[in-house]
């Protein structure tokens, strides 16, 4: 699935629809965001922090901490960023085991530098710029497994139809 946006405000819409598919994830949910730095990964961790209930201004780069936690109406979201992390040791010490629990929303920047760090059922974004409009997205979701494919089926229907 694919979606080109125009600008942040598509790109956090778009996160927006995700987030009306994930907020019934009772089991919680993990989304991984992978895209150069400026690609809009934290945009999309603001809309979709906004989806969820919380306020979007919360959310900023998690620059100097690997990990931040919000609770949401049963449960919580853990936003994290792995991009100065440098070793899985790193994560495990940081609460790893923990952010993965059930009942936990957990969406990372830069998981693919720690792939066998994330369940194989997980939802992968990769966000490209495109090259003829500073301002324009390629949004791609891949599904690693059963949930997350059912989620990726959900969003198409949530996706705001301009964003397409
Ligand atoms: P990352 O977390 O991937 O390093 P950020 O989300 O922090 O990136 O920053 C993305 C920057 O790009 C922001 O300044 C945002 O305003 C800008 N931007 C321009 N166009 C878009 C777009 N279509 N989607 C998301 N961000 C965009
Ligand atoms: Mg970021």
């Amino acid at each position: 699935m694919c979606w080109r946006s125009r600008n942040p405000d598509e790109t956090r819409a778009l996160a927006r629809g995700l987030a009306a598919v994930l907020r019934d994830e009772a089991e919680g949910f993990v989304v991984s965001l992978v895209g150069p730095l400026g690609a809009g990964k934290t945009q999309f961790v603001k809309g979709l922090a906004e989806g969820l209930g919380l306020r979007e201004r919360y959310v900023t780069s998690t620059t100097f901490v690997i990990a931040n936690e919000w609770p949401l109406d049963g449960g919580r979201l853990v936003h994290a960023d792995w991009y100065r992390v440098e070793s899985e040791g790193e994560l495990e010490a940081a609460g790893l085991s923990d952010w993965l629990e059930p009942g936990t929303g957990f969406v990372v920047e830069w998981g693919d530098r720690f792939p066998d760090a994330l369940p194989a059922d997980h939802l992968r974004i990769a966000i490209a710029p495109c090259e003829d409009d500073a301002e324009a997205r390629e949004l791609r979701a891949e599904a690693g497994g059963p949930r997350s494919q059912a989620w990726v089926a959900a969003w198409r229907d949530h996706a705001p139809a301009e964003a397409e």
